[in-house]
């Protein structure tokens, strides 16, 4: 008898989990716009699952099931934001509650964390993410209930042992959040390393394309702590619209080739840039002198993704001056998309920032990595 092959998450992705239009027979899935649902004369609804939009929604199963797959877990969650996402998960918390966090993370989930912890009466302890040590010296035993990693560490690119945090997390009776998406479930599935929850600003490399806002969970256990998350983005309405649903599950068809084309050139960059005249160090997990570069190895596979900083001679006005005179890296935030960013990270995020004043963040694309890297020369002269 043939032996049930499993399928590989790069044909799950690229179908989209075979999932097609029972309908009409589309290839491609249907978008459900409707708010609300009919019900029979008798006063039943004709599908029990849908009865309000803010329930349940056709469309978001669909990325949801191969979000899920490409994990390697039992389920996904959609939001209409990555920050939705993550606060979503901060509502479950019950003043008293503890939350353990790095220093270097996403700005805005930091920003928002200091903030709400303050206001709803949690302890909030910020590690530093290059010190193996600082998560267990964080963690208090039965107070802490999340800790809370990215992994590279945006926008450092530190890379944190997930293995290691996750032991530590459990042992101190807390779950394990990570944020993974500069990571991606190409290059690592946290949820096989230990983590409980995953998350995903959706925005980012999953869509793909600059074009929509959008969020997403990843659990390791349908428990009853993922049944509240589910009820909570129900009930507080953090759902995403059909028509992003729809655009992440097209997005995800190609996020294969996107993450490792990107992940190729970033290294190829990193590599070309390193001990440039101009520049103090390039910041990128796939070089030999990047602090996380021997975990990285260990925990991302295929790739170190396409994300690094470029530490330019000169402070702030050197790195301004050098994306200035960019021509192909477009000026903008944000990250994860086919075509190549440059920003002044220090400008977006303002005073008290921890991203030294001379970095310039890159995000890189799917273009010819010979025109990138003649455009970064040409703007380093
Ligand atoms: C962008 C980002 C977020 C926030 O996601 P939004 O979709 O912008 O709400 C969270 N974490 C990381 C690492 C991000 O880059």
């Amino acid at each position: 008898m043939a032996k049930k092959r499993t399928l590989s998450p790069e044909t799950i992705s690229a179908q989209a989990a075979h999932q097609t239009d029972a309908l009409t027979g589309g290839v491609i899935p249907a978008i459900h716009p409707s708010s609300t649902f009919v019900r029979d004369k008798n006063y039943q609804l004709i599908n029990s699952r849908h009865g309000y939009g803010r329930d349940e929604n056709p469309g978001f199963a669909i990325a949801e099931r191969v979000l899920a797959q490409l994990e390697g877990a039992p389920a996904a969650l959609l939001f209409s934001s990555g920050m939705a996402a993550a606060t979503t998960v901060l509502q479950t918390l019950k003043p008293g509650d503890h939350i353990v966090a790095p220093r270097v993370m996403y700005w805005g989930l930091r920003n928002w964390l200091i903030k709400f912890c303050d206001q709803w009466g949690l302890g909030l302890d910020l590690f530093d993410p290059t010190k193996p040590d600082a998560i267990a010296s964080s963690v208090r035993k039965g107070q802490t209930k999340l800790v809370w990693i990215e992994s590279p560490c945006n926008p450092s690119w530190d890379v944190i042992d997930i293995a290691a945090a996750s032991k530590i997390a459990h042992h101190a009776g807390a779950r394990l959040v990570v944020d993974s998406t500069v990571s991606t479930p190409v290059l690592t599935q946290p949820v096989k390393h230990g983590a409980d929850l995953v998350l995903h600003s959706a925005t980012k490399y999953l869509n793909g394309h600059c074009d929509i806002v959008a969020g997403a969970l990843v659990t390791a256990k349908e428990d009853a702590f993922w049944e509240n998350v589910c009820a909570l983005r129900v009930d507080a309405g953090a759902i995403l619209g059909s028509f992003e649903a729809w655009l992440l599950q097209r997005g995800m068809r190609t996020l294969f080739l996107r993450v490792r084309k990107a992940s190729e050139s970033a290294l190829t960059l990193a590599e070309h840039f390193d001990g440039h005249a101009r520049l103090e160090a390039v910041i990128y997990p796939g070089l030999p002198s990047h602090p996380g570069f021997e975990i990285a190895k260990r925990q991302m596979d295929g790739g170190f993704g396409g994300m690094l900083c470029l530490q330019v001679k000169g402070g702030a006005k050197g790195a301004l001056n050098v994306a200035k005179r960019c021509k192909v890296f477009i000026r903008a935030t944000s990250l994860g998309g086919v075509e190549s960013l440059i920003e002044h990270r220090y400008t977006i995020e303002g005073e008290g920032s921890p991203v030294p004043r001379d970095w310039l963040r890159l995000s890189i694309g799917i273009e010819s990595v010979d025109d990138l890297i003649a455009d970064l020369e040409q703007a380093l002269e």
